[in-house]
């Protein structure tokens, strides 16, 4: 009976980085095309909490980009932080 309960969860997405689920808003994403790791629309995405330098740090040292995209991605935290920076 109570199945339909409605949440505004598409506005949520969780960090790959802290894992914990926070508002689009407040998130980076990080999309993967063409071998090629980007910042915003794009096929396939992955969620970053805005200006958290630990999630970028726990995502590159728990392969969270890999995981997400599927794809063996050597991503270093310097690479990460100029593809924000360049945003
Ligand atoms: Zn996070």
């Amino acid at each position: 009976m109570g199945s339909n309960v409605k949440t505004s969860n598409s506005l949520f997405r969780t960090c790959i980085g802290c894992k914990q689920k926070k508002l689009m808003a407040e998130m980076i994403r990080f999309n993967f095309n063409n071998g090629k790791l980007g910042v915003g629309t794009g096929l396939r995405g992955a969620w970053l909490c805005r200006e958290s330098t630990a999630c970028i740090q726990l995502a590159v040292k728990g392969k969270a980009f890999d995981r997400a995209f599927r794809s063996k991605l050597s991503v270093s935290l310097a690479a990460i932080n100029e593809l924000i920076n360049s945003k």
